[in-house]
């Protein structure tokens, strides 16, 4: 049997955008993924659906998984022949123990690559408005463990620190923070310096406090910052009331949560991170084809007989057209036939493939399909493709109309088991918010929420039957204007806009 290899990636200190690129390509083909706590839900989001995840941040009682029994996990999966992803926050080689995790690897012969990841050191700062160098000011920058053994102070030079006059970056020192202050002030340093700390930088529920080394310990406590924080220290941190700007985007600050299946979240993930907002992405479904789509290849073999296609989702449209391939039919067996779409997803999906929309309702929903088919499709048989189970309103409006038609199951939507949980992911923080794009995926979600869970959900829901469905569940429901993405972004910026 091969050896496997393992691979140790920074993940970033928390926006997945900050992930990079060789991180994602290394991640996409991992079999193993082993991850600690300061890994953002966001990145954890690109794990793929079959790799192996073991959670070494866990804390049991309060201890995390020890440094050796990692290690050791390494080693057993990379000798079990896997490609194993060890990701770790930050970059893996700024006090993350990378270096020892190497050792025992290099012992037993086992092939590493190393892929570095954007250290929260300049990261968090960065995203805080803050350069951790500028030529007005310093010419260095110090990053320094704020760590500390039980009952000891931190073993820190402070003289040595003062002396060096560039910008101090202390990492995992929130709880020395007024030790660390003190003594910098005891080494020499002004009273009046300016200095912050920066609590969980670059993802949506990021806070900070800048003030002077003075006043800071008083003014982190009273804000009540917790972990994990970043403490900076020099000139450069007066430049934050200048330079902030992370959230002044139109949705800084706006955590949202995807539920739509693998894959299909994209176009909707960009739209909302090019606004600030940070995503997470938690697939609570997934469609796939049905095995004997019944009915299709009878369908298909008498096409003739339709005058229309009518399509009521995009992955309908992706289904239909795997079948077609599957079946080793291609496009032009459709010339002739018209097209409808229910809405601008799944006219994109069309056009992925070269076939243009013949007809989309000007309201996004099976009635407003219904409706406008009904005047459309005359005289004309019609063929639904659709998932298993679909919309009555749909058939109704047909029947009303007397209009012809056929309705051929091609998917079914199924439950997810996904790495993130609402469990896992879900904050009851006034600033998240859940996007919901079916009543099918509200529904998987709900079965795996407590009631008091679901009351704090703000669910932004594309549609009156999925806000329904929400509220059903308990949730608080905002719908979208119509039922398309860019609607579902225009109601979370109006909903971030009412909160001030
Ligand atoms: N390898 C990591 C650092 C690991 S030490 C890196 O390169 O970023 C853990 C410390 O990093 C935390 O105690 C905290 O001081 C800092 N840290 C990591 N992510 C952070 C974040 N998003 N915001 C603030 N501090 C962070």
């Amino acid at each position: 049997m091969h050896t496997g290899k393992v691979w140790l990636v920074g993940a970033g200190p928390g926006d997945p955008g900050l992930m990079t690129l060789r991180g994602r390509q290394v991640l996409g083909q991992a079999q193993v993924v082993v991850y600690d706590s300061l890994v953002g839900p966001g990145v954890l989001g690109m794990v793929p659906q079959n790799a192996q995840c073991i959670d070494v941040g866990k804390r049991a009682g309060n201890h995390p998984v020890p440094q050796e029994q990692i290690n050791a996990i390494l080693l057993r999966e990379a000798q079990k022949g896997l490609r194993v992803v060890r990701l770790k926050g930050g970059d893996p080689f700024v006090f993350g123990r990378g270096g020892e995790e190497l050792e025992l690897l290099c012992q037993h012969g086992i092939d590493f690559e190393i892929v570095p990841g954007i250290p929260s050191a300049v990261a968090v700062p960065a995203y805080a408005g803050i350069p951790v160098t500028h030529r007005d000011c310093c010419s260095s920058f110090h990053v320094i463990t704020g760590h500390t053994r039980k009952g000891q102070g931190p073993q820190i030079d402070f003289e040595a620190l003062v002396r060096l006059k560039g910008t101090l970056v202390f990492l995992m020192g929130v709880s020395s923070l007024e030790a660390i202050c003190r003594g910098l002030m005891e080494a020499g340093m002004s009273e009046k310096m300016p200095a912050a700390v920066l609590e969980r930088g670059t993802t949506a529920f990021a806070r900070r406090v800048v003030s002077t080394l003075a006043l800071l310990p008083k003014d982190a406590l009273q804000a009540q910052i917790g972990t994990p924080a970043i403490i900076i220290v020099g000139e450069v941190c007066a430049l934050e009331s200048q330079f902030a700007w992370s959230e002044k985007r139109a949705l800084g600050g706006m955590r949202v949560v995807l539920t739509r299946a693998r894959g299909t979240s994209e176009s909707l993930r960009e739209k909302l991170q090019q606004r600030g907002a940070e995503v997470v992405e938690m697939p609570m479904i997934s469609t796939r084809l049905l095995e004997e789509p019944s009915g299709l290849d009878a369908a298909l073999q008498r096409l003739g007989d339709f005058g229309w296609l009518a399509f009521t989702s995009a992955a309908g449209v992706r289904h239909f057209l795997t079948y077609l391939k599957k079946s080793r039919r291609d496009i032009r067996c459709l010339a002739g036939l018209r097209l409808a779409a229910i809405g601008p997803a799944t006219c994109q999906a069309l056009e992925q493939a070269g076939l243009m929309a013949d007809l989309v309702p000007g309201e996004y929903t099976a009635a407003g399909l219904g409706e406008a088919l009904s005047q459309a499709a005359r005289g004309q048989r019609v063929l639904l493709l659709r998932a298993k189970v679909a919309s009555a309103q749909l058939t109704r409006c047909m029947e009303e109309a007397e209009i012809d038609y056929e309705d051929v199951p091609l998917y079914e939507t199924a439950d997810e088991a996904s790495l993130l949980s609402p469990q896992g992911v879900l904050t009851g923080d006034s600033r998240e918010f859940v996007c919901f794009l079916s009543a099918s995926a509200v529904r998987a979600f709900a079965a795996q929420c407590q009631p008091e869970v679901l009351k704090q959900v703000q669910a932004v829901c594309i549609g009156e039957p999925t806000a329904a469905a929400a509220e059903q569940a308990g949730m608080r429901a905002f719908v979208a204007a119509c039922a398309c993405e860019d609607a579902m972004v225009q109601r979370l910026e109006e909903l971030w806009k009412a909160r001030g």
